[in-house]
Formats: structure tokens, C-alpha cells, sequence
């Protein structure tokens, strides 16, 4: 859920019908190829599986997927048999999050109605149980417009078990023409029940060159740092657009400084600097996990680096510290979900790198 562009397209979802139509038109996704393809072959049928686990990394398209994926399943144009139109009005409704037989789930956002917040109990960091018996009792009618219901389960992965168990119901017995998708940076967090119950539907990591045509598309001033957000965004292009943003050079930053003289690595100062200016718990844990996942990819590039330039043979002996350095951020990922506070997790990560490096 980073990321300036991801948040201003998500923060449409929550205006009003008319207002939206305005604002958002559906996109079609990039780079997914044939596999998708039949996906949206079968949408069009109405013979998708009931339950679609869309799965693959944070601000890698899986959102524009599943907006392709509901249009494909409720568009009434008979223009395209292979995916939906685009363009009419219950493609536009998709688009903005706006059609009354497609109901989405989703954790909270900063610019949600708190009162409907409370009243669902939807919270920044878990999907409730209540939110999800909420969309049970919206599915229960007939559809508004004709072709299907959909429910879309945003953050799938981050549904209580609680939530999960509710869901089962809907997954044993879905009802004519209702169909769910999860969405899943982290399908294993989904309960085996959950998952045995659905097909996936993995979104691929763009080629290269698709990337950077796409990221100069959007930024043509970038052709300066092109080549290094196409290094570090493994395939994203929410993560490469992110990643030009202040708030990501920033992190970027304290993680090349961190890398470049690992012998005087201050742990606590890093931590500190990492969260400076986070004063609520939720901005600690985005900045915390953004960082772990530059720092991540900014070993990961430096690893291929030196694998490209041993030329097949066993890499230099350079490369140990840097894996022990990725575990050592994988512990820290895992501890914030445990909810240890941000400051605490990266502080321990970097305290680790710093004994085993
Ligand atoms: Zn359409």
C-alpha cells in the first residue's frame, strides 16, 4: 500500500458515483501476457473459478488486474469477448469503485468516513471479521445491474482468521454468478482452507524495457535515474514510480549510506532517521518496511552485481556478508507483523547485520 500514485488512484475508490466517473478510466493491465489472457477468456463467460487469489508483489499492478478482471465479468459490451470494453459506463463504474455488484473490502484509509469506519470495524493494520459479514449480507441480493456480483477482498492477507473462517461460507457456496477475488501480496498468510478453495492468479514482474518506456511514459524528467529505478523496482512499476518520490530517496539514501561503510554502521542513529517525522504508529511501520524493502533490493542488485562480474565462477567472498544482511531484514519484516514497535525491529536488524557482517 505505498506509494504517492497507488494512493491518489485507491483514494478515488471512496467518492461518490458521479463525481468518479469523472475522475478514473479503466486501465488495462501491462506485461501479463496469455496467462491473463484466458483468465479474462473465461471472465467473459461468466466461467471464471468462484474464488481468484491475485497474487504478486506490492504496487505490482494486482489492483489494476482485478479492476480488469471485475470489468471483464460485468461489462455487458458484446464488442469483446476476450476482456471487457473499457470504456462503457459499467467499465468506468469498475474503474472507480463505484458499481453496486461489485463490493470491495479493504483495510482503512486516511481519508475514510470514520463513522463508517467504526461501524464496519475496519482498522489501518487487519480486515474484521464484521467487515466481511457486512459483504455476505450485500451479496445476499440480487444483482443490481445483471451479469454477476463480485467481492473484492483488498490486503486479503491481512484478513483476521476470524474474517477468514466468516469467508469459508461464501467460498463453500458462493451463490449463480458470484465470484471473489483476493487480492495477496502474501497468499501463505491465507488460511489453507481459504487457499484450497481458490485458484491463483500470479501477477507477472514487468520485463525490463516495458518498465522503463513506462516509467519515462509517466515521468519524462526521470531519464536521469531511469536506470536505477528500473534496478531497484524488481519489475514494479508502482515500486519504480515510488521510488522518485522524496520520501523514498530519502530512505534510499540512509540505506546507500548504511551499505557504503558497513564498519561504522550506527544502528539506532539509522532507525532513528528512518522513522524521523512518523508520528503515528501506522506512517512508523510504512517507513520501517520501506526501507526493508530498498534495503532488500539495493543487497539484492549488488549481489547480481557481483555474480555478473565472477563470470559463472563461485562469487567473492564479498558476497556472505550482504546474504547474511537480507536475512537479517526478512527477521525484521517478520517482526513487525508481529507488531513489535518499528524503532525496535529495525534497530534489532541492523544490530544483526552489524554482529554477523
Ligand atoms: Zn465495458
Amino acid at each position: 500500500m505505498s506509494g504517492g500514485w497507488q494512493r491518489e488512484g485507491k483514494r478515488s475508490a471512496g467518492r461518490s458515483a458521479g463525481e468518479a466517473e469523472v475522475a478514473r478510466r479503466l486501465v488495462p493491465p501491462l506485461g501479463q501476457g496469455q496467462a491473463l489472457q484466458r483468465w479474462l477468456a473465461a471472465a467473459r463467460r461468466l466461467q471464471l473459478p468462484h474464488a481468484v487469489v491475485v497474487s504478486g508483489a506490492t504496487g505490482g499492478g494486482k489492483s489494476t488486474v482485478l479492476q480488469w478482471l471485475t470489468a471483464a465479468l460485468l461489462c455487458p459490451s458484446d464488442l469483446d469477448t476476450e476482456g471487457p470494453c473499457g470504456v462503457c459506463r459499467v467499465c468506468t463504474m469498475v474503474a472507480n469503485d463505484a458499481h453496486p455488484d461489485a463490493h470491495v473490502v479493504a483495510l482503512a484509509r486516511d481519508d475514510d468516513d470514520r463513522d463508517a469506519n467504526k461501524e464496519q470495524k475496519k482498522s489501518f493494520y487487519v480486515i474484521s471479521v464484521e467487515q466481511v459479514r457486512h459483504a455476505q449480507e450485500q451479496l445476499a441480493h440480487l444483482p443490481v445491474m445483471g451479469r454477476a456480483r463480485v467481492l473484492r477482498i483488498d490486503a486479503a492477507d491481512r484478513m483476521h482468521a476470524s474474517a477468514q473462517n466468516a469467508l469459508l461460507k461464501t467460498l463453500e457456496e458462493p451463490g449463480q454468478h458470484t465470484f471473489l477475488l483476493l487480492e495477496a501480496a502474501r497468499p501463505e498468510h491465507l488460511l489453507g482452507t481459504v487457499r484450497s478453495r481458490s485458484q491463483r492468479l500470479p501477477v507477472l514482474p514487468l520485463p525490463q524495457e516495458l518498465l522503463r518506456a513506462e516509467i519515462l511514459r509517466r515521468l519524462p524528467t526521470a531519464g536521469g535515474v531511469v536506470d536505477r529505478l528500473v534496478g531497484l523496482a524488481g519489475g514494479s512499476l508502482g515500486r519504480a514510480l515510488d521510488l522518485h518520490t522524496e520520501r523514498m530517496t530519502k530512505l534510499h539514501d540512509l540505506v546507500v549510506g548504511a551499505l557504503a561503510d558497513p564498519n561504522s554502521l550506527r544502528p539506532f542513529a539509522v532507525a532513528g532517521a528512518v522513522l524521523d517525522g512518523c508520528t503515528e504508529r501506522r506512517d512508523q511501520l510504512q517507513a520501517a518496511s520501506d526501507f526493508l524493502w530498498l534495503w532488500r533490493a539495493e543487497l539484492r542488485a549488488r549481489l547480481t552485481a557481483l555474480a555478473t562480474a565472477a563470470n559463472g565462477a563461485y562469487p567473492a567472498e564479498l558476497a556472505e556478508p550482504w546474504t547474511s544482511w537480507l536475512e537479517a531484514s526478512l527477521y525484521a519484516e517478520r517482526d513487525l507483523g508481529l507488531q513489535i514497535p518499528a524503532g525496535q525491529a529495525l534497530a534489532a536488524c541492523l544490530l544483526r547485520c552489524q554482529a554477523g557482517g
